[in-house]
């Protein structure tokens, strides 16, 4: 077996696969030459698993098998807001609801075949529920850790999947190095944001959008939080140029909140790294799925951007609500706000001329907005007609 695990950075590599950080500080992700990238290899198979022979795991079963395979959907009806063509990216189609099932997908057999009794966590929100779904699905113990203030309705969501739910006191933040400290003290796998198996699954994502638009799209939007999605997309765009099949990597462009972004202010102040907010200094969003103010990827995120001539942006959540309603009312699309940021991210960059008419764009919406909908906290207007005047009514409607 050559797998092992390999820094971006430093270039250090290390036998052990289910190590998550390199000596240097920065995160690690798998090689293995014999799955490297080839068209060849792809077979017959449920949604991603028709990369089964470029992934580190067999094809599971359970919820796992019907991961990623979304679909690509040409969105013309979008096109006037971002200034070019777009593609929508749709991971709300995942078996949760975001993209973070392709990780799951992959990260939770490799901790079981490396010998872990139980997975776990550290996430209030889809992290949460992909890993609790899955681990379910697999018939497993798992184990999340949230904050104490996490939100009623939050907890519900992750709760029906029967995990141990362990609300946590203190600095949550800082849990991510706890974390892994415990999983190497007992035999518990706790699979963060950017775990290497992880990384492995979100390659599949890009590898899809290659096969479905040929050529290439010229950038990819994304929103970003931790920076393992980017991590993830980047590899998997590394191991289509490794293997010959694009030359020019499309530019990939993160979007962040503006309460909360790390990367931003590292990609415009142009430092080589970047660096966790000041205490106090990130601020509350709608777009509660991305906020990470101490992002584990946040470097490697950077780099991604600067490969491959990309940017980090922030958008306000003036801009997130509008771009959730555009998505809705002209492209049929209905995302959570973290998912609305690459449509905000896009017509900011289209109109600062970073996005050409003719480039093809896709829009990576992450989340599916139907887990927050029905709350009854947006007011919507309707008129009341009586049975027999609804002919007429509609009628009128019509004329106009
Ligand atoms: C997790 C998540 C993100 C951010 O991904 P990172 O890997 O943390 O950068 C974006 N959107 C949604 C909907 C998510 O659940
Ligand atoms: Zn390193």
């Amino acid at each position: 077996m050559t797998r092992s695990t390999l820094c971006y950075r430093c270039d250090s590599r290390y036998d052990d696969t289910q190590r998550a950080r390199c000596d240097c500080g920065e995160p690690l992700w798998f090689v293995d030459e014999d799955a490297a990238f080839a068209w060849e290899k792809i077979k017959d198979g449920p949604a991603m698993w028709r990369f089964t022979e470029m992934l580190p795991v067999a094809t599971p079963d359970g919820i796992a098998r019907t991961a990623g395979g979304t679909q690509l959907v040409r969105s013309p009806s979008l096109d006037d807001i971002t200034g070019c063509q777009l593609y929508v990216k749709d991971e709300g189609q995942n078996p949760t609801g975001s993209y973070k099932d392709r990780g799951s997908a992959v990260a939770i057999p490799h901790a079981l075949e490396a010998g872990a009794d139980v997975v776990g966590t550290v996430s209030y929100g889809n992290m949460a529920m992909s890993t609790a779904a899955t681990a379910a699905s697999l018939g497993r113990e798992c184990v999340v850790l949230v904050p104490t203030d996490i939100p009623k309705a939050r907890l519900e969501l992750i709760a029906q999947y029967g995990p141990t739910i362990l609300q946590v006191e203190g600095d949550y933040g800082g849990l991510y190095e706890e974390a892994l400290r415990l999983t190497q003290e007992l035999p518990i796998a706790f699979l963060l944001s950017d775990a290497p198996a992880r990384i492995s699954g979100y390659r599949t994502a890009v590898w899809e959008i290659y096969e479905s638009l040929r050529p290439a799209p010229d950038a990819i939007v994304l929103p970003t939080s931790s920076g393992g999605l980017a991590s993830g997309l980047w590899r998997g765009l590394l191991d289509l140029q490794e293997a010959g099949v694009v030359d020019e990597l499309p530019r990939l462009y993160l979007v962040h909140t503006a309460g909360s972004d790390p990367i931003t202010r590292a990609y415009e102040e142009g430092r080589p790294q970047v660096d966790a907010l000041p205490v106090g200094e990130s601020e509350e969003s709608i777009a509660h799925s991305i906020g990470n103010p101490d992002p584990p990827s946040g470097t490697r995120a950077l780099t991604a951007v600067r490969e491959t001539g990309g940017a980090a942006i922030s958008v306000s959540d003036d801009e997130i609500r509008t771009a959730q309603r555009q998505f809705a009312e002209l492209g049929g699309f209905c995302v959570e706000p973290a998912a609305a940021t690459p449509l905000a991210g896009a017509a900011g960059l289209s109109e600062g001329g970073e996005i050409g008419e003719s480039e093809r764009v896709v829009l990576f919406t992450t989340g599916t907005g139907f887990k927050e909908t029905g709350v009854g906290d947006r007011s919507v207007c309707t008129d009341t007609v009586s049975r027999s005047a609804l002919q007429d009514t509609l009628a009128s409607i019509i004329e106009k």
